[in-house]
């Protein structure tokens, strides 16, 4: 991956458009890919502050989800919060040994990185580097193996501000070009038909490994991995994306 422009943090982006391909970094390399692949990543989420509810019974975990994945072997990347690995260590264990999934960083805290963002309270500019280490720290307390040094910014929100104050972290920053709609959906077929809509090759679709607020994820993955598949498309890591697209 190549650097960021002066001292800022990359972002891989897909742009993929209805007439094909598309994709591409910062605007440039072009083409992006013809073959038709597609990375669906999962945000493991959980903030900062939401350890009481967590111990009030909330479940900010998706073992069926990840079980699903496991039994229709879908390659993916799980964009995890250090917050959530220090709450389910033992399934954050187990996601990042499993040659099929590897594992992000999505920050410790789920705060926003700029403002606004959803209404997420804010990390100060100079301690976003910070949250962002402090979740690699939870990683390797938890044991979590196939971490990848990619980064998504909570709510997807940064600024020219946020990638100058992350560039000592080293990360790239990973956007999207599917929206699932799972985040607090209950409808699990229109979540999957906005997949289906709007997955092109080389698509990278986002969506939740967190029951309370993304009930229907299971559900939709098992609709579009399918069919998806009878369309011809090949599942793969954002790591292999962005193999395609160097
Ligand atoms: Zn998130």
């Amino acid at each position: 991956m190549a650097p960021g422009p002066a001292g800022r943090t990359p972002v891989f982006e897909r742009r993929t458009t209805d007439g094909g391909g598309g994709g591409g970094m910062d605007g440039g390399s072009g083409g992006g890919s013809a073959e038709k692949v597609v990375a669906l990543t999962f945000d493991a989420d959980m903030t900062a502050d939401q350890g009481p509810r967590a111990a009030s019974g909330e479940r900010f975990d998706n073992p069926e989800l990840v079980a699903s994945l496991r039994r229709l072997k879908v390659p993916s990347t799980v964009f995890m919060t250090g917050r959530w690995a220090e709450e389910y260590p033992a399934q954050a264990k187990a996601i990042g040994a499993d040659p099929l999934f590897e594992v992000a960083n999505h920050s410790y805290s789920h705060h926003a990185f700029s403002s606004p963002c959803y209404g997420l309270p804010v990390v100060e500019k100079n301690a976003m580097t910070r949250d962002v280490e402090r979740a690699f720290t939870a990683f390797r307390k938890a044991g979590v193996r196939n971490v990848v040094p990619y980064f998504r910014f909570p709510g997807g929100c940064y600024d020219d501000t946020a990638l100058r104050a992350l560039a000592p972290a080293n990360v790239t920053a990973v956007q999207w070009d599917v929206v699932s709609g799972d985040a607090f959906a209950t409808d699990a077929g229109a979540v999957a038909e906005q997949v289906l809509d709007g997955v092109r090759p080389g698509s990278l679709v986002v969506m939740h490994c967190t029951r309370s607020a993304a009930p229907a994820t299971e559900a939709a993955v098992r609709r579009i991995v399918p069919e998806l598949r009878e369309r011809g498309y090949r599942f793969v890591k954002v790591s292999e994306l962005m193999e395609d697209s160097a």
